[in-house]
């Protein structure tokens, strides 16, 4: 299946992507991870991407669509693939949708898992708490700072999917294997 996953930031997307890659024996591939471990390794595109990481703002369209080609065009993303937190501007989901239509693999799926703000923040601060581990861009004032962003620039996004008949929009609240049960059947449907 070639799916995308849109939500949030702490609607809990790595966690039920996580689950929905084993499930489905499909790759899981987030632009997040992808471009941390660019800023890690100190690489150039890790060098332009870092203060876009650090304040919570979106790396520019061109960036993130040659990441997210070059991933999809790799083999193993034959037979399929989660798209997680990839897709996040309106720009970047047409050119997902024309340059899918034209290598023959459209989408099949878009999951949104929706979350209310206040219980996202609370969930953003508890897991500082409890891990005690501050990712450089989980501070609280970087969390509402990428909130407003998803809102402004992401939301848009599921209506664009929901024209093309594509969107299933998911309760996030609850327990994970809840969550994780709501999305498979919204896949099935
Ligand atoms: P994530 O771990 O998915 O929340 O992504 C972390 C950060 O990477 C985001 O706050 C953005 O700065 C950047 N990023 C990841 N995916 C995208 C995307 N599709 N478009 C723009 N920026 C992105």
């Amino acid at each position: 299946m070639r799916i995308v996953l849109l939500g949030p930031p702490g609607a809990g997307k790595g966690t039920q992507a996580a689950n929905l890659v084993a499930e489905l024996g499909i790759p899981h591939i987030s632009t997040g991870d992808i471009l941390r471990a660019q800023v890690a390794s100190g690489s150039p595109l890790g060098l332009k991407v870092k203060s876009m990481l650090d304040s919570g703002e979106l790396v520019t369209d061109e960036i993130i669509m040659e990441v997210v080609i070059d991933r999809v065009s790799q083999s193993d993303c034959k037979k399929g693939f989660l798209l997680d937190g990839a897709i996040r501007t309106v720009l970047q989901a047409r050119m997902l949708q024309d340059y899918l239509a034209k290598v023959g693999t459209p989408l099949q799926k878009v999951v949104q898992i929706n979350v209310p703000d206040d219980v996202l923040l609370e969930r953003i601060r508890s897991r500082q708490e409890q891990t005690g581990v501050t990712r450089a861009d989980d501070n609280a004032e970087v969390a509402a700072k990428r909130l407003k962003v998803y809102w402004e620039q992401t939301a848009p996004v599921a209506d664009y999917y929901e024209q093309a008949s594509l969107l299933a929009k998911v309760d996030g609240v609850g327990t994970v294997q809840e969550v994780f049960s709501r999305i498979m059947s919204a896949l099935r449907s």
